[in-house]
């Protein structure tokens, strides 16, 4: 029987994992050996044919050939405008080049499995929206994968935190990654994950950090006499990759020098860390006010949090500790690996839906009884609402509020305008604000009303949003009749048959 895999597919680095028969979440090695692939794509080709290769070799390639790779596609998931032309003249989607590395992902669990994989969990920050993990599931389902369900990359966390021992506690999941920032509150009690709040930043990562240091560094090259650095696409490329570099050994030492080659003339740019916290002071205030928002919509206070969860690889750098040790007043426990916790708990995840799912799943004693015991429920990040007038002007009216848990089903009422209305047009919406200006509209449809009814009749609205945040919509009248039903398709999303094109498509690559 093939197994059930958890994959953390982050902005920059991706994980695997599978739950063993004694209930241990273990790190599948990619075919390079490493625990983390870079989720980088550079695309060969050979006689005008694609043969993209995924990981550590990408990533190398990186800098000599900026125009032919792809990092950090997960910014562009949900994103319809977002193409990638490769050198061959082929155009690809931000669901199609994420399905290039899941399907390396799938290929590397598969041999280090010696089995067939299918089933798959794959995570998501707790603050994308319902297009965003729409298309991550359709990346999976174009890689030739079972997406049993796409789960919270904090979520995840908290599980393969909070798996090992009986732990009742408040944790705060702190997710600083190559890419974005996620801060999750979460109670666990009694085998039960919930969340209590949730709030990011789907543009605040390592990344950020690693542009902080090439200006500091770029400055101090020009302060030696470089010019138009910024205009040289290699050269902008090689200076972000050394950047990272630097940025990761400024976490273990105070200070370190870059040596750079540009336009014939050797540089050495000494770099303290002192010098990198200062210029990147503004980003770690961004997290802070993200972290104080979280803890006061959730109505507690910092020391009824128990425990810190850092996850994330940026997490190591020291400023973040600091940080956080000070907000909650004492040491924080580093009891879970911040690159592999969330591809853990997704793999904790799926083989409990294997599990749950039928009574005869071949699965081991001690898994069964955790399957029993573990129960995790996910926040809404967003509110979702419907645009209704009132005294005459167009408004936003929030139907499940955010932070809501999921899969959940509120309802609003709402009237009539005028007599003998023919139709109610339900404009569904994302966003917190009363004004519709400030709010995005996800989707709509007309529903046909019976026609003789005076104005100021009353109407139901219903949202149904299940365990993936997918958005159903029911209209009924007073007496509970169903007028009318419809499912919130994203245009941001591809269609049922642009997924099968894609799966084709993605299916004949070659992918090294
Ligand atoms: P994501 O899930 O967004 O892909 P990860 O959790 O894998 O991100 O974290 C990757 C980020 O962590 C990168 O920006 C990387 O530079 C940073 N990082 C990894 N190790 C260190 C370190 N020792 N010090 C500072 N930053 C680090
Ligand atoms: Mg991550």
């Amino acid at each position: 029987m093939s197994k059930a895999i958890g994959i953390d597919l982050g902005t920059t680095y991706s994980a695997v994992s599978v739950l063993s028969e004694t209930g241990q979440p273990q790190i599948l090695l990619n075919q390079d050996g490493e625990n983390l692939t870079p989720s980088v794509v550079f695309f060969q080709d050979f006689d005008g044919k694609d043969e993209p290769l995924v990981g550590i070799q990408a990533k190398n390639l990186a800098a000599s050939r900026p125009e032919a790779v792809v990092q950090y596609v997960k910014r562009q998931m949900g994103n319809p405008n977002w193409k990638f032309d490769s050198p061959s003249d082929t155009v690809y989607t931000a669901e199609e080049i994420s399905a290039i590395i899941l399907k390396r992902l799938k290929e590397g669990a598969e041999n280090a499995l010696g089995d067939k994989v299918e089933d798959v969990v794959i995570t998501v920050p707790a603050y994308f929206d319902d297009a965003r993990r729409t298309a991550t599931k359709h990346a999976g389902e174009i890689a030739g994968l079972n997406v049993l369900r796409v789960l919270n990359e904090p979520t995840a966390a908290a599980l393969a935190y909070g798996i090992s021992a009986e732990k009742n506690e408040t944790v705060l999941v702190y997710d600083l990654g190559g890419g974005t920032f996620d801060v999750t509150l979460m109670k666990i009690k009694d085998g039960e994950f919930d969340v209590i709040a949730t709030d990011g930043d789907r543009n605040l990562g390592g990344f950020d950090f690693d542009n902080a240091l090439s200006m500091i560094i770029a400055e101090k090259m020009e302060e030696q006499g470089a010019e138009d650095i910024y205009t040289d696409e290699h050269f902008t490329a090689l200076l972000r990759e050394k950047s990272e570099n630097t940025k990761r050994g400024l976490t273990t030492v105070e200070k370190t020098n870059v040596f750079l080659d540009y336009k014939g003339k050797s540089y050495k740019i000494p770099i303290t860390r002192v010098e990198f916290e200062e210029a990147t002071k503004s980003l770690m205030n961004r997290t802070e006010e993200l972290l104080d928002d979280v803890v006061e919509e959730s109505g507690m206070s910092w020391d009824e949090i128990d425990q810190v969860l850092l996850i994330g690889g940026s997490t190591r750098m020291p400023m973040v500790q600091r940080k956080l040790e000070e907000k909650i007043g004492k040491k924080i426990v580093y009891s879970i690996n911040p690159d592999e916790a969330v591809a853990q708990g997704a793999a904790i995840q799926a083989t409990l839906e294997i599990a749950n799912k039928s009574e005869s799943a071949d699965v081991s004693e001690t898994v069964r009884g955790l399957a029993e015991k573990l129960v995790v429920s996910d926040v809404t990040s967003q509110a979702l609402g419907t645009l209704a007038l009132s005294n005459g002007v167009k408004r936003n009216t929030i139907i499940i509020p955010k932070n809501s848990k999921v899969p959940n089903k509120y309802s609003e009422y709402f009237s009539t305008v005028v007599d003998n209305q023919q139709n109610v047009l339900v404009e569904v919406t994302q966003g917190d604000d009363e004004d519709p200006q400030f709010v995005t509209v996800i989707g709509e449809s007309t529903i046909k009303l019976p026609g003789d009814w005076p104005a100021g009749t009353v109407l139901k609205v219903t949202y149904h949003y299940d365990v993936d945040q997918t958005v159903f919509v029911e209209v009924h009248d007073s007496d509970n009749h169903l007028l009318g039903t419809f499912e919130v398709e994203r245009q941001a999303n591809l269609d049922k048959s642009a997924v099968e094109v894609a799966s084709r498509k993605i299916k004949d690559l070659t992918i090294d």
